[in-house]
């Protein structure tokens, strides 16, 4: 699957916020939307002209897009899932995005980014009700549990991660033992328990034009 290969810090830029693409990084003062907030390229800091209606739709689109780490095909296929179900379609969009596994696995704090995340789920290292899922695209349903592997246990990268998260509710929607190294997705979450700024209406309406 194509991914985006180019700096990473360029797009929390060019979405002028942060989007917390980098993990601790992001947290620190090399955080680079915090020493340059202006769009990346020679001409950023001069781009001062209004945008379109479809200008602003297509950005909060791109955004949400890049916070998630999806490619187009996959952000749309989500859209249209969300569109077939009974509800406001941009909250149930957002509720399936957060429901996504490497999603889950970087909320609980098992990872310290979205990117590692899905690295740790496509390396195997997760366990979804005690069996091994690697795709990091699996929803979760309500009361799934969400273990790193025995033999995973050990690695650097997560006890990192998990130095920086506490224990119990991260987000009103997962609960994290950390002893045991286990969370449980309680449930689909409601727009405002979402921590993103972005405005999901935005990409229905671009979407249903
Ligand atoms: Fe964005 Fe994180 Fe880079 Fe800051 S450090 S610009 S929040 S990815």
């Amino acid at each position: 699957m194509a991914r985006h290969t180019g700096p990473v810090c360029k797009q929390c830029r060019r979405e002028g916020d942060k989007l917390f693409l980098k993990g601790e990084r992001c947290a620190s003062g090399k955080c680079a939307f915090e020493r340059r907030e202006t769009p990346p390229g020679q001409h950023g800091r001069n781009r001062r002209f209004k945008k379109s209606e479809y200008g602003m739709q297509l950005r909060e689109k791109q955004k949400i897009k890049r916070i998630y780490g999806l490619q187009e095909k996959q952000f749309r296929n989500t859209y249209e899932k969300a569109e077939h179900q009974k509800g406001v379609t941009g909250q149930i969009m957002l509720g399936m995005l957060e429901a996504r596994l490497d999603n889950i696995v970087y909320r609980t704090g098992f990872a310290a980014s979205r990117c590692n995340a899905r690295q740790l789920v496509r390396h195997r290292h997760i366990l979804v009700n005690d069996r091994i899922v690697d795709i990091p695209s699996f929803l979760l349903a309500p009361g799934d549990t969400i273990k790193i592997r025995e033999k995973s246990r050990k690695m650097l990268m997560i006890h990192d991660a998990m130095k920086r998260v506490k224990e119990g509710k991260l987000v009103p929607y997962v609960e994290l033992d950390k002893a045991r190294m286990e969370s449980v997705f309680i449930d689909y979450p409601t727009r405002d328990a979402i921590p993103i700024r972005a405005n999901e209406q935005m990409v229905v309406e671009l979407y249903s034009k």
